[in-house]
């Protein structure tokens, strides 16, 4: 019977019972029995339940339910689906793939395993859907549901979609009486509604798990010395799994490079790898023969480890939702685990030109997801509130005790909410459609042409927080966005008062900035000649980009300290990175520190450096500042 339903044989209980027999689960986790009654009604969905939760039985086991029925799965990770063939024939659910992957004589195998009805479960790749003959014998077998696997990839408003997946907007017209159930971890409510409009679904259950990860504590840290912080987060979970993920491939291979002459057993992943060796090192990770992947976030669909104990990021991510995936994979065993986050702003601009050369004709829409992250990275109030709330959920509690905010580890500055007031007013005054680094310069006194031609430099909030660092202030900046008492603009980022910053100057509100000691630390600092020092940065795998709001590094003095170092490790015999690291050395080209307590702010310089080398370097810095 060509393009309608196979009769359904599917009922709670038969569903249950396969549950039972083939996975002895006894219970069922949320949403899993509102999508086997959408199932058992024949009713389009969407589910979205978060990594981890189990939407794979959401679909195997009605799937399982009689023996001649088929059940299409759409799904983009050809690497992951013979994993879940095996185990569903493992199971004893006889299962095929069929991709590209085949030769000739196993396509054909599979064609008449299709023919014979001798398979629950087709795992398929988007691209096949174009084959006309494939359809027709799909057809001709009779198709009883399709379920869609990372249905998000549907919808460019998404953040990870994929021109394959437009294919599947032709499953409709192909299967029009087939119920169609589209899976994902990741869709806030705009992007449900994408899915459900692309694929044409028909008055679809929308089905959505809890988004909160009450086991994960999420910090978010401004990026000082990267290996340092890195090393204070794995050494508190010793010889446990973890993910350390980073933007680049080249700071994959460097970050792990050095984890692994640090002792720590540490495997790469990226893109830029060959299979097989993606396909070991994720094996290894598996088998727990490797503690740590690090990875860009080509590693991560499908990781079949459930005890990752933290997931940290070397940078910040490109959107919440890849954020709420990425974090997604610690603690599936539901034990605590802990989610960091480093990033400085220059984070935005690197991802702002990944996109940019990418070509995407989405720019605009991976700006607007990059601002929500840096919001995200910047707000002064309590994470899991704010992941939930993105995927469209209210979060029962006024304080989760599980993220750095909430914790109490960001100290409020007690006159917040005067400043908030300074700041919202030089945003008013300005006319509320300038960026941060303006409205910075404003109150700091600045008499740039910009602000000469506009006549800013005649406000009454011109020079009204000239002690202040600018950087700070635009720290802040962002924080009042974070918390909304600024609106952000949607093309560029400027800033205009919400209703809420209107409440705020009345009155109505108290606000809570947060201090960031780098700064503090600086504008204490004598200031000195900005120079930049890019053959110093390449040089150091720790180096983070440097900021257009960071010091930069004085060459110079960089060269005199490599120099320097070049001699102690002759004298001692020691290998150049273990008497003082590229990424220490920068540190002191920056910082250009007087005494040993200014030096033991440097990472990696601790006591013991002190005692052996500390004299050497600051006589060196001294000589080099002439002071
Ligand atoms: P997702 O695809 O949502 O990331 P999976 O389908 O891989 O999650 O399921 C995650 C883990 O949860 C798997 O080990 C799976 O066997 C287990 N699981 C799924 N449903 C249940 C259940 N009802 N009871 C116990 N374990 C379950």
């Amino acid at each position: 019977m060509i393009g309608t339903v196979q009769k359904n044989t599917q009922t709670l209980d038969s569903i249950r019972a396969v549950v039972q027999k083939h996975w002895g689960f006894d219970s069922l986790r949320p949403m899993q029995a509102e999508t086997f009654e959408a199932a058992v009604q024949q009713r389009d969905a969407v589910v979205v339940i978060p990594t981890g939760g189990g939407k794979s039985l959401c679909y195997q086991a009605p799937a399982a339910v009689d023996d001649t029925a088929l059940t299409l799965v759409v799904s983009p990770l050809i690497a992951l689906m013979k994993d879940q063939v095996d185990a569903l024939t493992a199971r004893g659910i006889p299962s095929a793939l069929y991709n590209s992957s085949l030769n000739a004589q196993q396509r054909r195998e599979v064609e008449d395993g299709i023919s014979h009805n001798r398979y629950r479960l087709l795992y398929i790749a988007p691209e096949r859907f174009p084959d006309a003959g494939f359809v027709e014998r799909l057809k001709s077998a009779g198709v009883r549901a399709i379920a869609i696997d990372e249905a998000h990839c549907i919808s460019h408003w998404g953040h990870d979609f994929r021109p394959d997946y437009r294919k599947l907007t032709e499953l409709r017209r192909i299967f029009p009486n087939t119920p169609i159930h589209a899976f994902t971890a990741t869709a806030p409510p705009n992007v449900r509604e994408d899915i459900a409009q692309q694929l044409a679904l028909n008055d679809p259950l929308i089905a959505v798990g809890n988004f909160d990860r009450p086991n994960l504590t999420y910090r978010v840290k401004w990026r000082t010395g990267l290996f340092d912080q890195l090393r204070e987060i794995i050494n508190t979970h010793r010889a446990s799994a973890g993910i350390v993920y980073c933007i680049r491939r080249r700071n994959v291979e460097e970050t792990c490079a050095d984890l692994v002459r640090a002792g720590y057993r540490a495997s790469p992943y990226h893109a830029g790898l060959t299979a097989d060796v993606r396909k070991q090192n994720q094996d290894a990770f598996t088998k727990k023969e490797t503690d740590i992947i690090v990875a860009t976030v080509a590693f991560g669909m499908g990781i079949d480890r459930a005890d990752i104990r933290f997931v940290v990021h070397t940078g910040m991510p490109k959107s919440i939702e890849a954020y709420q995936q990425e974090t997604g994979r610690a603690g599936r065993d539901g034990l605590p685990a802990d989610c960091t986050l480093f990033y400085t702003t220059a984070d935005f601009m690197t991802w702002k030109s990944i996109i940019q050369k990418s070509e995407s004709e989405y720019l605009d829409l991976h700006i607007r997801h990059l601002s929500a992250m840096l919001d995200y990275c910047q707000a002064p109030t309590c994470r899991h509130c704010l992941l939930v709330g993105h995927f469209g959920q209210a979060y029962p509690k006024s304080s989760c005790d599980a993220c750095d905010n909430c914790l109490n580890e960001n100290e409020a500055i007690p006159d917040s909410t005067t400043i908030a007031m300074k700041l919202l007013s030089a945003v008013v005054r300005t006319g509320q459609y300038f960026g941060a680094k303006y409205v910075a310069d404003v109150l700091t006194g600045a008499k740039t042409e910009q602000i000469q031609t506009r006549g800013h430099q005649s406000l009454s909030v011109h020079g009204l927080m000239a002690d202040t660092d600018p950087r700070l202030i635009r720290a802040w900046i962002d924080q009042l966005a974070a918390s909304e008492f600024l609106d952000v603009g949607e093309e560029y980022r400027t800033f205009s008062l919400s209703p809420k910053g209107w409440e705020l100057l009345r009155g109505q509100h108290e606000a809570r900035l947060f201090d960031r000691p780098e700064f503090k630390q600086r504008s204490r600092r004598k200031s000195r000649p900005a120079r930049a020092a890019t053959s110093a940065r390449k040089s150091s795998a720790f180096v983070a980009p440097c900021a257009d709001d960071e010091d930069p590094c004085d060459s110079e003095l960089f060269e005199a300290l490599r120099c320097l170092r070049k001699e102690l490790a002759g004298e001692s015999n020691m290998p150049l990175y273990c008497v003082v690291s590229n990424k220490a050395l920068e540190h002191i080209a920056r910082t250009k520190p007087m005494n040993a307590d200014a030096l033991l702010d440097t990472p990696g310089i601790g006591a013991k450096k002190i005692a052996q080398y500390g004299q050497a370097l600051l006589d060196c810095v001294q000589q080099h500042t002439g002071s």
